[in-house]
């Protein structure tokens, strides 16, 4: 399947645009991040570039250095302030349909806060 285009009415687009709210836990030029709606673990944030990007590979590909070094340093960032890294924690980026990505723009989903199951054997 082709890669689609951007979506200018994905949710996170509307949410970077405040057309609809979300409990922000940290923003800068380049990147937003909030806590999930429907968290799966008890730190659940999912993290967002301001830029355009549908997917991790989209970012990786076309993205400036600037946004991609504000962004890995932002995950970081967030990771520490939720008090997630002692202990450990997931990074996941779900990608397009196989990779069950659900909303079309690029999110880093932070899980922490308990032990984790295991995803892979
Ligand atoms: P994906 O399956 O990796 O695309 O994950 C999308 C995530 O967005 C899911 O974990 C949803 O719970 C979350 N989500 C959907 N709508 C909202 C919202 O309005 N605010 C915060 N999280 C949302």
């Amino acid at each position: 399947m082709a890669v689609q285009p951007y979506d200018p009415e994905n949710i996170f687009a509307k949410i970077l645009r405040g057309e609809i709210p979300c409990t922000k836990v940290y923003e800068d030029d380049h990147v937003l991040a909030f806590n999930d709606i429907a968290p799966q673990a008890p730190t659940h944030v999912l993290v967002i570039p301001k830029g355009s990007y549908t997917s991790y590979d989209d970012f990786a590909l076309n993205a400036s250095d600037a946004e991609i070094v504000a962004y890995t340093r932002a995950i970081g960032k967030i990771s520490k302030e939720a008090g997630v890294v002692e202990d450990g924690y997931r990074l996941i980026a779900n990608t397009r349909e196989h990779g069950r990505q659900d909303v079309p723009h690029l999110h880093v989903h932070i899980l922490g806060g308990e032990k984790l199951p295991r995803m892979l054997p």
